[in-house]
């Protein structure tokens, strides 16, 4: 059970004077139960590569498969795609729009052609898993809660997909600390209990240092390192492959060393001299 990119290339409004290559030859292989953090400068690529994982760009060049499904330019494979592959972008209250939390929630789930039933269980499940109380909050308007609680709902829609892997941009972007360590334990959590792949894009090296089992450093369109969290930190040319600034690499270390893992404090030496 595997996402797969094969070469996945992306441009921008191709064969116009404004075309952007965005994503070049991208190789990976992101299998189910993994916990990967995509990182890198504004403009490396992260989103465009992400939006790739779940069918919603077609690659220019190259091709995608999802547990065996390979993405094709037909409708049917799509939607087959965003039924395992759920994705949470940024901001994503600005999602919302149903009169209730509850329609918020169930509209993912209505549209997989799911019984009522089925869906009043799935709902429930989302909201309490993201401390929302069904009773008091199904029938409130989403427009109605705080930046955090409105972020949760539309974590909860996503969630009640209930899917293989789990796609987040920046999900705790504009957040209060509070905030944001609510919804990361949140997705902690969901990947321990169910085994979800969590691909995370995200620039809080702290956030990334914590949680991911596997970094991938975007650098202009490419991947630049893929691995380990302490291996990739391991040899100076690596380090300097990233092209990650010095004080984003030094967070990430720290950050690193605080979960218990080993670091090469000699790169970082040589990096700040
Ligand atoms: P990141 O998520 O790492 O910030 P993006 O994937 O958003 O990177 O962007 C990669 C490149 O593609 C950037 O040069 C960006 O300007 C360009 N780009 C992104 N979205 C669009 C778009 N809708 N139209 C044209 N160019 C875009």
């Amino acid at each position: 059970m595997s996402i797969q990119l094969n070469n996945v290339s992306y441009t921008y409004m191709a064969r116009t004077p404004f075309e952007k290559q965005a994503i070049k030859n991208i190789n990976l292989e992101i299998k189910k139960g993994e916990f990967v953090a995509i990182i890198g400068h504004t403009g490396s690529g992260k989103s465009t590569l992400v939006q790739h994982l779940n069918g919603l760009l077609k690659p220019t060049n190259g091709s995608i498969t999802i547990d065996e499904i390979v993405l094709g330019k037909k409708d049917e494979k799509s939607k087959l795609a965003r039924k395992k592959v759920g994705m949470v972008f940024q901001y994503p209250e600005h999602q919302l729009f149903e009169e209730t939390i509850y329609a918020d929630i169930a509209f993912g789930p209505k549209n997989l052609g799911l019984g009522k039933k089925e869906i009043d269980k799935r709902v429930r499940r989302a909201m309490n898993f993201v401390n929302l109380d069904y009773d008091m909050y199904k029938e409130r308007s989403p427009f109605q809660l705080s930046g955090g609680q409105m972020r949760r709902v539309a974590i909860a829609g996503v969630v009640a997909l209930q899917p293989d892997y789990l796609v987040l941009d920046e999900p705790a972007a504009g957040l209060d600390p509070c905030g944001r360590d609510a919804i990361f334990n949140k997705i902690v959590e969901l990947h321990k209990k169910t085994g979800i792949a969590v691909i995370l894009v995200s620039h809080n090296m702290d956030d990334v240092a914590k949680m991911a089992s596997r970094l991938i450093v975007m650098k202009s369109g490419e991947v630049a390192v893929d691995g380990k969290p302490a291996d990739v930190f391991k040899e100076t040319e690596t380090l300097v492959n990233t092209g990650l600034d010095i004080p984003q690499i030094i967070s990430l270390m720290r950050a690193l060393e605080k979960r218990g893992l080993p670091v090469n404090t000699d790169v970082l030496t040589i990096n700040q001299a």
